[in-house]
């Protein structure tokens, strides 16, 4: 600790956990600093809708800076390269040490594409706002394109290479010009419900999709993929949607085994240092805790909680994982998945906005009267589309439109 009373405390990554942790933490009782190489806080539960259009970039970022400012915190734009723990000091890219007495790691994952020859190269990701705006846009010049054939590859057919899928189909239903191929390593897809890949299928059956289930992606070329049968597909356009790895500073700096995600004690405290704190994707708290955005927010607010108890010498608070289960669009309708079963209908598309535009908008908390008028602003507009919604499959008559999927035992 420095002659200044307050402890400095870093935050590495400040999206989900980092935030969380950040706006949980009295800028009275420690000195923040959160560290992050982009501008932005980005909501990336809901980037794939920036492929049909149905929201712009601005709606899914708030400017990283502003909310810290809000906090009393200080945000620096640069990367953290290396964490040494014996001296308890950061490395970053602009070639900065920094000593910190408490350390939070909030840096996520990183995309499997790193691994995959060719992937990074020509393949896009899908794991920001600009990567989505990437792909948003190559596939309307693909689109509007004169060739006799536009092939386009997705890579992984979990949640997010459904929903990016989904929102293809939204965009370009009414005139399909694609040929459109899914590549998905397990035998079928979302095989933990009985059932959901049959209905993926019947809701895109007319259109020109082919789906390769039980295959892995070898390689990827300029104007083409090629498949661990030996198989090569045209692509002119490859999104890359399957999974993700842990972040190499957490091996680096002695806190995972190689290739693994940081193991933490229940109050997520680091089992390798006393002073680190790792949250959301990061950490390895359980092996079917998944890598969600609505477990990271907690993870990073218990994390300030136990960080001012261990201060005031006080018993660590375990981390309670919430058990709801989660929401997934493809296109107009939406999944709600549970442990024991999945639902489907187009109603939960609403509840799936619902749950966004609230959370998203709260990040924000006004601090003057005009700002309390954007809030006000902002939630009358989402209320009025959220209701616009629930309406249109009112209706449409589809509101009970909904499926049942039964889970498949483990
Ligand atoms: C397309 C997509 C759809 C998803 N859909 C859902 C969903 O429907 N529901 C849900 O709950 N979750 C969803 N998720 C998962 C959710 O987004 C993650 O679980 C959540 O982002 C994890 O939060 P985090 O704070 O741990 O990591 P992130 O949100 O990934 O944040 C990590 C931060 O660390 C920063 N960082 C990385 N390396 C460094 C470094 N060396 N130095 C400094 N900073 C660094 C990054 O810039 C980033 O800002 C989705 C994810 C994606 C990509």
């Amino acid at each position: 600790m420095t002659n200044s009373s307050r402890p400095r405390l870093f935050i590495i990554g400040g999206n989900f956990a980092g935030l969380s942790a950040a706006r949980a933490l009295s800028s009275r009782h420690f000195d923040v600093t959160v560290i992050d190489p982009t501008p932005n806080f980005e909501w990336l539960p809901h980037i794939h809708e920036l492929i049909s259009r149905h929201k712009k970039a601005d709606q899914l970022r708030h400017d990283r800076q502003q909310l810290l400012d809000r906090a009393g915190h200080r945000f620096l734009q640069d990367t953290v390269t290396a964490i040494d723990k014996s001296q308890q000091r950061v490395q970053l890219a602009s070639g900065q040490y920094l000593a910190y007495d408490e350390l939070i790691i909030a840096v996520g994952n990183i995309s499997l594409i790193e691994k995959i020859k060719g992937a990074s190269e020509y393949a896009i990701p899908f794991g920001s706002v600009s990567d989505a705006e990437r792909a948003a846009l190559q596939l309307q010049r693909l689109d509007s394109l004169s060739l006799p054939e536009r092939p386009v590859v997705i890579v992984g057919a979990s949640i997010e290479g459904v929903e990016v899928l989904g929102e293809i189909i939204r965009r370009y239903r009414r005139q399909w010009r694609f040929q459109l191929h899914i590549i998905e390593a397990q035998d079928s897809v979302m095989p933990q419900y009985q059932g959901i890949d049959n209905y993926l299928k019947e809701l895109s059956k007319d259109l020109d999709i082919r789906w390769h289930t039980g295959r892995k992606v070898q390689e990827v070329c300029k104007d083409s993929v090629v498949l661990d049968n030996g198989e090569v597909l045209a692509s002119r356009v490859t999104l890359w949607c399957a999974g993700a790895i842990p972040h190499p500073l957490l091996a680096e700096a002695g806190l995972a085994p190689q290739g693994q995600y940081a193991p933490v004690n229940a109050a997520l405290q680091s089992l390798a240092d006393d002073h680190i704190w790792i949250a959301g994707d990061a950490a390895s708290f359980s092996s079917d805790l998944g890598k969600q955005a609505y477990h990271a927010l907690p993870m990073g607010a218990l994390i300030a909680r136990n960080i001012n108890r261990a201060r005031q010498h006080r018993e660590l608070v375990p981390f309670k994982p919430l058990a709801i289960p989660s929401l997934m669009s493809f296109g107009e309708v939406g999944f709600l998945l549970s442990k024991s079963h999945a639902l489907a209908s187009p109603s939960l598309i609403a509840a799936k906005e619902g749950v966004f535009q609230a959370n998203f908008n709260l990040l924000k908390l006004p601090r003057h009267v005009s700002e309390w008028y954007d809030l006000k602003e902002s939630l009358m507009f989402s209320a009025i589309n959220i209701g616009k919604l629930a309406k249109n499959t009112w209706t449409e008559g589809k509101l009970l439109h909904a499926r049942h999927f039964q889970a498949r035992s483990r």
